[in-house]
């Protein structure tokens, strides 16, 4: 039907359809092709709402180095790079990972900075040392050894990574450490005074375990 017909099907300045890659805690995992501006609610209806009929906790709309955004700000959110962009995050690859409330967001971090790390060439000293840091720091916080100090220097190791490198590794690195710190402060302070999850173990043991920590 043409270029102009396709552009048609989304809304303006972000035409056409894209296919979204949704995983996570919903009953019917998998990808949908849909018109950008869609609202998120009908594409979490379209992947069969949340599994278990649990509250949505939090999403990460664009693969794991998009920054993650809340339940209330993703279900105001259509999906599209204006609408997810004005939210704090970006649409990157269409993979969303859906979270609901059985998730600790500091194992979640642990788990995503595990691969960053991992991932690391280590060409450039920013992303080789600071990805180290990132989940170094990360892993201690969530096994209760936090310090109070401790969010304070991730965000200041983020800062000598972003924009510092050869590839986009490290920012990738760092996007998720400081919007997990940004929306999710208070589960981070509670590991560190208490030395424990905010998230209760039985509870978080009723959710798939799919951001299970990789890492040693
Ligand atoms: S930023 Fe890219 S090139 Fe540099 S160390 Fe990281 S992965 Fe390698």
């Amino acid at each position: 039907m043409g270029g102009e017909a396709y552009l048609n099907l989304g809304k303006p300045n972000n035409g056409g359809t894209k296919l979204f890659s949704v995983s996570g805690h919903v009953n019917r995992p998998g990808n949908y092709e849909v018109p950008m501006g869609t609202p998120f609610a009908k594409l979490l209806e379209m992947a069969g709402g949340m599994r278990g009929g649990r509250k949505l906790k939090a999403v990460i709309p664009g693969g794991s180095s998009a920054p993650v955004l809340p339940a209330d700000v993703m279900m105001d959110c259509t999906m599209d790079y204006d609408s997810i962009a004005k939210a704090g995050s970006m649409l990157g690859s269409g993979a969303v990972i859906v979270m609901d409330e059985t998730v600790c967001m500091v194992k979640a971090l642990e788990r995503l900075s595990y691969f960053y790390f991992e991932e690391s060439c280590g060409q450039c000293t920013p992303c080789r040392e600071g990805s180290g840091w990132l989940y170094r720091v990360v892993h201690r916080i969530e096994h209760g050894q936090g310090r109070p100090e401790d969010l304070d220097l991730l965000n200041r190791v983020t800062d000598n990574m972003m924009g510092k490198t050869i590839c986009a590794l490290a920012d990738a690195a760092a996007f998720p450490v400081r919007s997990f710190i940004k929306h999710f402060k208070s589960e981070f302070e509670y590991h560190i005074e208490n030395k424990k999850c905010l998230v209760d173990p039985e509870v978080q043991r009723m959710g798939s375990g799919f951001f299970k920590a990789g890492a040693a």
